[in-house]
């Protein structure tokens, strides 16, 4: 059947300013690194893709080699993008990535202007389409001058590859450095992409703050430290959690007794404010305006309504945070 898109799509989301740009994002995005490739349910993902678009998620992240196998989440994102959303792509923001491994030899993998305008090149035909609306560079690399790499984005928005730019996982000198040689080509950093849980709160030693100054957005990812920070993992591993069915980020070990005994008392409070752990964790991350948004996956179109509902129950009382703050010291 066509995919006749929610006409009320818009009336569920709200979005926020990106940085000092002219780009709003939804509160929450959806990203394709686990459940889009090859060895993964297509008409699963389809399902996720269409209900994340009539749930307002407007913005939908990849990367050149997520899957597996590489590659693969971009096809099958080409493959529901002409069947779906080929006439909404100006109600679509896509972006990719290339920083990580991605193809054999020196040219396809970290941060040289020959790795990164091949790779986008080759997203783009995985994707069948003219342009990304933000391009990445995945990782920092400490051995390519940061010239050559912003000199890379710059260049790709020059030819009309992407919109705008971004970089991932950069640290907070290396965000100012990078924003400062952006500032100077003519394209500004649109966004950073960190990793930011209640769980893991690096981006508070200092990489907020330089966003902030710098005029940059912020989309977390992992929120909910791959399904961790939700009530799945308590009463055992299920067959069907990314850390029994993939175990590549996150695997069964990692989940330790210590570990379940926080989720557990974070699971307490989250009943006891009204909502699932899911969403007290993603409304956690969003108290901070400094995030744009929040970029979670989902296995199911299920979890992604979960998740949305997160925006109905933002506000927390002092002791709700000194609470939390105690259960993960
Ligand atoms: P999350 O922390 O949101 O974890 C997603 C997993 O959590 C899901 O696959 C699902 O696990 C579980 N989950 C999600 N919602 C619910 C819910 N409501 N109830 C129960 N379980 C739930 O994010 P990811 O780690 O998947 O990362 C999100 C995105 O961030 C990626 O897709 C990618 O776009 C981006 N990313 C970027 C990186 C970078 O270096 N820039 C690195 C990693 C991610 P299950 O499968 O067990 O059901």
């Amino acid at each position: 059947l066509p995919y006749l898109p929610n006409p009320s799509r818009y009336g569920n989301m709200e979005f926020r300013r990106c940085g000092k740009s002219g780009l709003d994002l939804p509160m929450i995005s959806l990203g394709l690194w686990h459940n889009f490739g090859h060895s993964d349910d297509f008409k699963n993902g389809r399902t996720i893709l269409r209900t994340a678009f009539d749930l307002g998620i407007t913005h939908f992240d990849l990367a050149n080699n997520y899957g597996p196998p590489y590659g693969s989440a971009e096809e099958n994102f080409g493959r529901i993008f002409r069947k779906d959303f080929r006439s909404l792509r100006d109600e679509l923001l896509i972006s990719s990535k290339a920083g990580w491994d991605m193809w054999p030899g020196p040219y396809g993998n970290f941060g040289s202007k020959k790795y990164l305008v091949a790779s986008l090149d080759q997203s783009l035909k995985r994707m069948g389409l003219d342009y990304v609306d933000i391009f990445y560079h995945h990782r920092p690399d400490p051995d390519t001058p940061l010239e050559e790499t912003m000199g890379a984005l710059d260049l790709i928005v020059r030819q009309g590859k992407a919109l705008y730019v971004g970089i991932s996982q950069y640290s907070a000198a290396d965000s100012a450095k990078a924003s400062q040689i952006l500032k100077d080509l003519g394209t500004p950093c649109l966004i950073h992409q960190p990793r930011y849980s209640m769980m893991d709160r690096w981006v508070e030693d200092g990489l907020l703050d330089t966003l902030e100054s710098e005029g940059i957005g912020a989309i977390a990812f992992s929120p909910l430290e791959q399904g961790v920070l939700t009530d799945k993992y308590l009463n055992g591993f299920p067959e069907d959690s990314r850390a029994v069915r993939d175990g590549r980020y996150l695997d069964t070990g990692k989940i330790t007794p210590d570990l379940l005994a926080k989720v557990k008392r974070l699971n307490g409070l989250a009943r006891d404010r009204g909502q699932s752990l899911a969403q007290m964790a993603i409304a956690w991350l969003m108290k901070d305006k400094r995030i744009t948004s929040v970029l979670v996956g989902v296995s199911r179109a299920e979890q992604l309504q979960d998740n949305v509902n997160s925006l109905k129950k933002r506000d927390f009382t002092a002791s709700e945070l000194e609470e939390i703050e105690k259960i993960l010291a």
